[in-house]
């Protein structure tokens, strides 16, 4: 089985489309054993799906307005406050 390191440079690498089929049968085989990288993995997805979100909604401007970038805050701080609980 591959390291905790292995897997969560893989995941980084999933999270950017840059995995390769192997990678991301070796990651989800981890994933499955270890709940930090689940954990990890989640944290991941949550973040990519709430920044592109975001970045939809303004595209007026490439930019975060301080009240975007504060609710962001927010619901990261909600989000793992949830994961660390389980
Ligand atoms: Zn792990």
């Amino acid at each position: 089985m591959i390291s905790c390191d292995e897997a969560t440079a893989i995941c980084d690498k999933k999270q950017y489309g840059e995995a390769t089929w192997m990678e991301r049968v070796k990651l989800n085989f981890h994933l499955m054993l270890c709940k930090h990288c689940r954990a990890y993995s989640m944290q991941n997805n949550y973040i990519s799906r709430l920044l592109s979100k975001y970045l939809d909604d303004s595209c007026e401007s490439d930019h975060l307005e301080d009240k975007e970038k504060h609710e962001l805050e927010e619901k990261l701080k909600i989000h793992i406050k949830d994961i660390s609980k389980n």
